[in-house]
């Protein structure tokens, strides 16, 4: 058994799904955090150590296939403490 991988959006290494942090838009105005791997729709995968770099990067956005202003990444910088 090998478990999925996913590539991280940050650093673009691959590792565990379950290792990484699992972002996706919500439709509306900001990116969330799926806790959980299930949320429907186009998802990013980070390192938690990875998450400032990729905002930097603007990897999310692009993952996301949305242009994500600030204020929708910084929820997610908040919430994961890190940037
Ligand atoms: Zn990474």
């Amino acid at each position: 058994m090998t478990a999925p991988q996913r590539m991280c959006a940050g650093c673009r290494g691959r590792a565990d799904k379950s290792s990484l942090t699992r972002l996706v838009w919500d439709g509306a105005s900001s990116v969330l955090i799926d806790e959980r791997q299930q949320l429907p729709g186009r998802g990013v995968y980070l390192h938690p150590g990875c998450v400032a770099r990729a905002v930097k990067s603007k990897a999310i956005g692009r993952g996301l296939r949305h242009n994500l202003d600030g204020a929708a990444v910084g929820n997610v910088l908040a919430t994961l403490s890190v940037g």
